[in-house]
């Protein structure tokens, strides 16, 4: 950044250093590489903070990499990152503990029909470590002279006026303590003023959902999103063997949806190999669960206690974990300025997860988040001497991409399913454009005081999970997370639900402490935003701990 005697000053500023905003970077310092960009990241170092499920759709990466890095199919990180792709593409429906069904054969069929389902088909497509994907995109950024600042996490963003133009970011105070008090080397977070701010921060990000508001953007639908947790596991070189280095499985039915008794929630499991005899193993479940008992980490459990899953994992061992939440309300849940259309405003744009940017019917969004990415640092480099006008170029190139296609032909289908439940939505989905927009509640809206069955033989380790996300915070500095009123905990939430925060939470943050429910563990924190999305009573508010704390995700 080039500094002056007041503030820190740059031409574009990236918040957010996931795949969407180094593809950013990394397209528009390739246009012209004399527009200074900066990158800040709230992780320690990129891939920190990102987790995914992760089949990638190779087009998108390969624009990118081929305008940007010369001679990357022959580099060693290449064959690291994407040495593996899906041959044998698995799409079970699991029945009970015990029976499983492949039924590929359906998604191939509705391919052959031309119906919205299939699309969810993954053949050819890499399968991929994000984190490994972000740290080497985050190498490649920085080759070619974009400022990759880890550690820097954004704390408000700061408008110039009141027409939704931004005028920079103010970064989170350092050196607090726990009562907010400045300790000796208290340094107050600085304002990085910039022409372009791009918010690339991945899903329920603080800054975007705070220029939502602040810039008047809206949503057609509320956002729904879902929980995804997630484990690696260390298995013998027959069970590897026996899985296969090409095989992706998704799976839907039980444990989180049966056909005729049972729990209905929305969402599947996933495995994949990682290589060198890991396996991954996941939950993806859609948050509008209405079970006040549920943690997806149960699910999780149920999940790898099936015969087929079991098969592969079956004495192995967890080396990392780790969770996060995606964005799955889709085309109409896509934030917009209200009078224009705009995916972002003047000066400010939106990408990937952000804007939610998921394609749910290919339950896929790595590779709309890079696209977005690049059309956001090609509208840049065409507007640069408009800056006010970069969001509607930006939207307006959006509008007539692939990423638009494939949200517009997902259009309703969430909300389908959310409105129908899984067992009666998805059929209902088939029917793709010509269904309505169905009005749905927020997920926290969904909670119940219903149980969820079946129930875990055991309780979910929190402690192991949450160890093998490496997560670290310094202790002594204000919690980033804060209940708005603790007399609702204490008078409303616990005696209906039994304060669900403390269930769910993948990392057990929530405790009962002398009767009050606290967030006693923030440190433990894996920056989910779960506990924001759904506490039955909208009681729970995150914001960015200081710089370089978090998970410390390697694989996922
Ligand atoms: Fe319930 Fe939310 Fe209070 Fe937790 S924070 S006890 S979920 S109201
Ligand atoms: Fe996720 Fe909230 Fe728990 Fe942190 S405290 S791990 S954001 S649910």
């Amino acid at each position: 950044m080039a500094k002056n005697n007041e503030y820190n000053k740059v031409s574009v500023l990236v918040v957010g250093a996931g795949p969407a905003g180094l593809a950013c970077a990394i397209q528009l310092k390739s246009e012209k590489p004399e527009i200074d960009v900066c990158v800040i990241d709230k992780s320690a170092e990129p891939g920190n903070h990102n987790l995914s499920g992760a089949v990638l759709e190779a087009e998108a990466l390969h624009r990118l990499l081929d305008s940007a890095a010369a001679g990357w199919r022959d580099s060693d990180r290449c064959q690291d990152v994407l040495g593996k792709k899906v041959e044998k593409d698995n799409v079970m429906f699991f029945l009970g503990k015990k029976l499983s069904f492949n039924i590929f054969f359906i998604i191939n069929l509705a391919k052959r029909l031309g119906l919205n389902f299939g699309q969810m088909i993954h053949k050819g497509d890499y399968i991929v470590s994000i984190s490994k994907l972000t740290r080497w995109l985050g190498q490649i950024a920085k080759e070619l002279g974009v400022e990759v600042l880890p550690g820097f996490a954004g704390a408000d963003i700061i408008l110039d006026g009141s027409n939704g133009k931004a005028a920079g970011v103010k970064l989170v105070d350092q050196g607090l303590d726990r009562e907010g008090g400045k300790l000796p080397n208290f340094v107050e977070g600085e304002v990085i003023n910039s022409r372009f701010v791009v918010l690339a921060e991945g899903c329920d990000g603080l800054l975007t959902e705070q220029f939502i508001e602040k810039a008047g953007l809206q949503r057609q639908s509320p956002q729904l999103y879902s929980v995804g947790v997630k484990e690696i596991i260390k298995v013998s070189s027959e069970q590897y063997e026996k899985f296969g280095d090409d095989r992706v499985v998704h799976a839907m039915g039980y444990p989180i949806w049966t056909p005729f008794v049972g729990p209905g929630m929305f969402g599947g499991g996933i495995c994949y190999p990682v290589g060198d005899d890991h396996i991954a193993v996941g939950m993806i479940v859609g948050a509008d669960w209405k079970y006040c008992d549920f943690n997806p980490q149960d699910a999780l459990t149920n999940f790898k206690n099936h015969r087929f899953i079991k098969n592969f994992i079956d004495g192995g061992e967890v080396v990392e974990a780790g969770a996060k939440m995606i964005p799955e309300g889709g085309y109409n849940a896509v934030p917009r300025d209200a009078g224009s259309g705009t995916i972002g405003k003047g000066n400010v744009l939106i990408l990937g997860d952000s804007a939610g940017f998921v394609n749910m019917l290919k339950i896929k969004g790595l590779h709309n988040a890079i696209d977005s990415g690049m059309k956001a640092g090609q509208a840049i480099a065409e507007t640069f001497d408009r800056p006010e006008t970069a969001a509607a170029r930006y939207t307006e190139m959006i509008e007539q991409s692939n990423v638009m296609e494939e949200m517009r032909s997902a259009k309703n289908f969430r909300q389908t399913v959310a409105k129908f439940g899984p067992l009666q939505g998805m059929p209902i989905s088939i029917l793709g454009g010509l269904l309505p927009k169905f009005n749905v509640e927020k997920d926290f809206e969904a909670m119940t005081i219903a149980g969820y069955r079946p129930e875990p033989n055991q309780q979910f380790d929190k402690d192991t999970f949450t160890a093998m996300a490496a997560t670290e915070h310094r202790e002594e500095q204000p919690s980033h997370l804060t209940i708005l009123d603790p007399e609702v905990c204490r008078t409303k939430c616990t005696p209906l639900f039994n304060s669900p925060c403390i269930t769910f939470c993948p990392a057990g943050v929530y405790e009962t402490i002398h009767d009050e429910v606290e967030p006693a563990n923030a440190s433990n924190c894996l920056h989910c935003k779960t506990c924001q999305r759904k506490c039955p009573f909208d009681n729970i508010r995150w914001t960015v701990p200081e710089g370089g704390g978090g998970p410390r995700y390697k694989r996922m």
